[in-house]
């Protein structure tokens, strides 16, 4: 594999001009990390985060796998996002460039947000609300969305922000398990030209049984939609904010104290509540935006994600607001008015840093190849420095497309791999740094202790493919499963590693020569075919690699007689969705694609053909649900998660 490496180097001055700058300054922070592990992040702590008391304990290991951070230290986090930005004489600064779904443009800067923000937890404050209580957001992308969250955190409530697109099942669900007194909504979303509710599946979770602790609904007014208000419940947020001050004394909180709950994306299981803390989360939050993405002070950064998922917590709530950066959220999705939005919008707004998910660059290429006026060609691409990718691998096919269309062959691309769990960047390039591989995540963040082990915790040699572990706790790790510590334990500090090892469900390998990681799929997701161990991702690379035909794949196995397991293909193809011979026809040309990419026993035994794949909200694949589709199955699995259950059926269908 190490012989036939394609590898972009960044350029000279980049990494000169970088915050960390080349592979000796990389190299001395893992050095430094090593030697003091504690020191390394208590130094960090301090020069990214303002304490309203200092911490003088680091790490306390006595009740692990419960570890606590800088646990004597008082801080709070949008103190840190908000007012010491001002304070440094950044109060005109742009914070927010909001891009409504019809293209309407408002800018915040940090002493408007902190206004905002500040009049915000005064209202919340007016209703009763404080420090050990939960709030749930359920809005879509907005300034509000953001300032709601900060609000929280300004008065040491916890907030739980549930993705806009779930049902009123999946919201009660979340709220039941959370036991919040409150609920912060909108009347409606507003998303590719049609106003989608909000209040009114609140409305319905809270008619559902066990959502009895919810006193407050306060609702945004985003677009004049019809709702129904029950009085004493449900208030306006116009009217709970009309008249309050404009400051608001931060609540100086512990550590330690619960900043956020957020449930996982559960495209393996149930969604779990991950508990994330305040400090330690902050620190990984500030420190990898910092040093992932490079932010300087004129960037113009964009997250694309929601802030219904961790990406949008980190990566737009907390990360780019601590560092005092400029940033854009869009209310839109990406392919409204047309497939060249995020084009137009990198354009207008003249975006440095772009992040994304590789299931939206896998469409836009699908679109940009049918039509020539959404290619990013046609638009001036040339304020983007970086390029970062997030949520599942990037393929090399895809990688290489976005490196040359959207990054202008210039932009190093950033594949950061990572959990809800982990709070931030694990594995991932720094871009003044790392010669990138496509495909590959790279090396650990400065400071993070991930290896490749065996099943029972040994360290296997590069080039050996195994299971994915974490060495050593790290400040913005998953504290608990909310209500349940024992399922803590169980999925993450499993036995089978003695407890010691932090466990992330992903099988990896690193590449012989250089070390470098690439995640092979999740653990379950590795097959066994003729006593040949392969990992799904490796096969559906290889025929999202036939470029001509095919737009995306996944790969699962399914018991088999002869060869233990058979591999099985689900592909969606740049063209209309074949059946008959011509699917017939295809199939054989991908399969003997395969065969050529990889060798004959990766050959899929079956291929489907959909218009889509079955995707979480967040745009993952839920293989698990695939799994038994090609098993010939009833699913009877937890599809709370689901984007689009139609799919199902089509991919049930044998063609
Ligand atoms: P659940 O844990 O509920 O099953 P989930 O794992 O999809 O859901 P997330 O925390 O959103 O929930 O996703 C983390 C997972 O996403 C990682 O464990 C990994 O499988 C995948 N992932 C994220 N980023 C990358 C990346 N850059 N490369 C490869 N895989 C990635
Ligand atoms: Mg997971």
């Amino acid at each position: 594999m190490s012989d036939d490496l394609k590898i972009y180097n960044p350029s000279p001055e980049f990494s000169a001009a970088a915050h960390v700058s080349g592979m000796e300054a990389y190299q001395a922070l893992c050095k430094e990390a090593e030697t003091d592990y504690e020191g390394y992040w208590a130094r960090l702590a301090r020069e990214l985060i303002s304490w309203h008391k200092p911490f003088t304990q680091v790490l306390n290991e006595e009740n692990a796998p419960f570890f606590k951070w800088f646990e004597d230290g008082l801080l709070n986090a949008s103190y840190n996002c908000l007012d010491r930005n001002v304070e440094r004489g950044l109060g005109d600064k742009t914070a927010i460039i909001f891009e409504a779904d019809g293209g309407e443009v408002t800018k915040v800067s940090y002493s408007e947000l902190l206004a905002k923000v500040s009049q915000m937890a005064n209202g919340l404050k007016s209703l009763g609300l404080g420090k050990g209580d939960r709030v749930v957001i359920y809005i879509a992308m907005s300034i509000d969305g953001v300032a709601a969250m900060q609000a929280c955190a300004r008065l040491g409530i916890t907030h739980s922000v549930v993705f806009g697109g779930f049902s009123a099942q999946s919201l009660r669900d979340r709220i039941e398990d959370t036991g919040a007194k409150a609920v912060i909504t909108a009347d409606c979303q507003v998303r590719g030209g049609k106003k989608l509710p909000l209040k009114a599946i609140v409305d319905e979770a809270l008619g559902m049984p066990g959502c009895e602790k919810i006193e407050k609904v306060l609702v945004v007014n985003r677009a004049d939609a019809p709702v129904t208000m029950q009085a004493g419940r449900d208030v306006w947020m116009a009217d709970v904010v009309a008249g309050q001050s404009t400051t608001c004394e931060p609540v100086w909180v512990e550590a330690e104290h619960p900043l956020f709950l957020l449930y996982t994306s559960g495209s393996t299981g149930k969604p779990k509540g991950v508990q994330h803390s305040t400090g330690g989360y902050l620190l990984h939050a500030a420190l990898t935006t910092k040093w992932t993405f490079d932010l300087k002070a004129d960037d113009v950064f964009w997250c694309t994600a929601d802030i219904g998922w961790v990406t949008g917590h980190t990566y737009i709530t907390y990360g780019p607001l601590a560092l005092g950066g400029t940033e854009i959220v869009f209310e839109g999705v990406p392919t409204y008015p047309d497939a060249g939005r995020f084009w137009k919008m990198i354009q207008d707004h003249k975006v440095s840093i772009f992040y994304t998910a590789p299931t939206a660059i896998r469409s836009l290429i699908k679109a940009a190849e049918a039509n020539d006026a959404v290619h990013p060609k046609s638009y001036d691409l040339s304020s983007l420095r970086i390029l970062g990718s997030v949520g599942e691998p990037i393929n090399p096919a895809a990688w290489e497309w976005y490196h040359q269309h959207v990054g202008g062959g210039r932009c190093p691309i950033v594949d950061t791999f990572w959990q809800t769990e982990t709070g931030g960047h694990m594995i991932t390039p720094l871009p003044g740094v790392t010669p990138l591989v496509p495909g590959s995540c790279t090396l650990p963040f400065p400071g993070i202790q991930f290896a490749v082990v065996d099943e029972v915790g040994n360290d296997l040699p590069w080039g050996k493919g195994g299971i994915l572990v974490c060495k050593k706790p790290w400040p913005s790790m998953i504290r608990t499963i909310w209500g349940d510590p024992e399922r803590f334990k169980k999925s993450y500090y499993p036995e089978d590693f003695k407890g010691k090892y932090y466990l992330a469900g992903d099988g990896a390998i690193r590449d012989e020569k250089t070390g470098y990681f690439t995640i092979t799929g999740r653990i379950d997701d590795v097959l066994n075919v003729s006593g040949h161990r392969m990992g799904t991702m490796e096969i559906e690379s290889a025929l999202v690699s036939c470029t001509e035909l095919v737009a995306e794949a996944a790969v699962v196995g399914r018991p088999d007689d002869t060869t233990g397991e058979a591999v099985v293909a689900f592909v969606v193809l740049k063209r209309p969705r074949p059946t008959g011979d011509e699917a017939k026809a295809i199939a054989k040309i991908l399969r003997d694609h395969v065969g050529k990419e990889i060798g004959p026993i990766a050959k899929p035994k079956d291929i489907r053909f959909g218009d889509n794949l079955p995707k979480t909200r967040s745009g993952k694949i839920m293989r698990r649900l695939l799994r038994s589709i090609a098993k010939g199955e009833a699913i009877t699995q937890d599809t709370s998660t689901l984007e689009n259950p139609a799919i199902l059926d089509q991919l049930s269908e044998n063609n």
